[in-house]
């Protein structure tokens, strides 16, 4: 899988072009993954606990200042299985990118997924990769791993 995800990456970098400004509440999140730690935000008023993290509750739109860490191995809610490059060439290994969710949380990360492929299924137990060199993006995630 490896000597694939240099062509994906290299489209995926075209985001560089644009400049996003994660807000108070979203810089707090992302400092939080360049510790290694995966953090949803919680509503004081509902209670709602969603990620990714926005500064307005999904549920009842009051402002959300509060971060919780998420403990639990989160899970592979859905998948795909990518087979051609943006060429429409035929990849060497395929890649795999999944909706990763986290048990009562709401909302979840799209992100690559990777490990043996017979634990590659809806509700597979996954654990984050973070990279040894971090630098405040979801990308320090390099994947999840099927556990
Ligand atoms: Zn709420």
């Amino acid at each position: 899988m490896r000597d694939v995800k240099p062509q994906i990456r290299e489209i995926e970098m075209e985001i560089k072009a644009y400049h996003y400004t994660p807000g108070p509440l979203g810089l707090r999140w992302l400092e939080g993954i360049k510790k290694g730690i995966i953090m949803a935000a919680k509503c004081r008023k509902c209670g709602n606990i969603f990620i990714p993290p926005k500064i307005y509750c999904p549920k009842c739109f009051s402002e959300v200042e509060d971060l919780v860490e998420l403990r639990e191995k989160p899970y592979l809610a859905s998948y795909t299985i990518i087979y051609r490059d943006f060429n429409g060439e035929r990849l060497s290994t395929p890649v795999i990118v999944g909706l990763v969710r986290f048990k009562g949380v709401d909302g979840g990360l799209i992100h690559y997924i990777e490990g043996p492929v017979e634990k590659l299924a809806i509700g597979a137990s996954l654990e984050p990769v973070f990279r040894s060199e971090r630098r405040g993006s979801i990308t320090d995630i390099e994947h999840f791993r099927l556990v």
